[in-house]
């Protein structure tokens, strides 16, 4: 009985902690958001990502509240002697926050650090090519999304990618799709959705529209969204992402089911930025 009674206190602070915690995280962030925003990074901003003034005005101060609390509580590393800037900073978490700004009230809470290299990296990969032979491969990559606490960009392809918001190609949207994809711990395509309904519907659309990409590449016809997108549903998320801010015209022309399922989840029109 004594025993059952500690039990029952113990996890009644456990719970008591976390709720506090939550609601100081909460106060914390408010009193990050209220802060004025620095004339510097709304330059930077308005200098590397041009559709930043095609905002509204509201989507422009949401935008700068998520900016302030991604910048407190993200760490960011130089990687190959690549000194990190405040333009880099600013420029990704700008980019990033783009995803946020339906207000789900969560800022990547996995992702604790953002890994920079000055261009395209290379990772050494040993992969397997029969049964019993594998190879070691050296791989070039522009960007990668850990489960576990990190994201990793080449900031020359970030340049790129912001400065030219047409092509449907933005390693920044593709990495952070795939944190907000892995947020449950699974790296499948699914984000976490406001009620146990949308699953189903997320779940028809999403895999219909993958089967036509991964059909329309087969058979060699041109497609909106890129063919990366049909490696795993995993990466057509990340790559619908993309196209949705980038290319949202042609998305809601050619795929208007996709579209309409990424404007209720991202709660922005980005046809009206472009
Ligand atoms: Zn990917």
């Amino acid at each position: 009985m004594g025993a059952a009674i500690i039990i029952f206190l113990i996890l009644g602070l456990i719970v008591t902690a976390i709720f506090i915690s939550s609601i100081l995280t909460k106060q914390r962030r408010n009193r990050l958001k209220k802060r004025s925003f620095p004339p510097l990074w709304s330059a930077v901003i308005e200098n590397n990502l041009p559709i930043y003034l095609r905002l509204t005005p509201e989507e422009r101060r949401r935008l700068q509240g998520h900016i302030q609390v991604f910048l407190a509580e993200k760490q960011f590393i130089g990687c190959q002697g690549l000194q990190v800037t405040a333009e880099m900073k600013i420029t990704i978490a700008a980019v990033a926050c783009l995803l946020l700004l339906n207000e789900r009230g969560e800022y990547f809470p996995k992702l604790r650090s953002i890994l920079i290299y000055p261009s395209t990296y290379f990772v050494n990969q040993t992969v397997a090519v029969s049964d019993y032979v594998v190879e070691e491969r050296r791989d070039a990559r522009l960007g990668e999304s850990w489960v576990k606490d990190q994201v990793i960009l080449s900031w020359e392809q970030v340049q790129r990618d912001t400065q030219n918001w047409r092509d449907g190609h933005n390693v920044v949207l593709h990495e952070f799709a795939h944190q907000l994809d892995q947020e449950d711990g699974k790296a499948e395509g699914v984000p976490i959705l406001p009620k146990k309904s949308d699953y189903l519907v997320w779940s028809q659309v999403m895999t219909a529209q993958y089967q036509q990409l991964c059909s329309d590449i087969q058979q060699d016809i041109k497609t909106v969204i890129d063919s990366y997108g049909a490696t795993n549903p995993a990466e057509f998320f990340a790559v619908a992402t993309e196209t949705f801010f980038e290319k949202p015209q042609q998305l809601l022309e050619k795929h208007s089911q996709l579209y309409e399922l990424l404007q209720r989840y991202y709660q922005v029109y980005p046809e009206q930025w472009i």
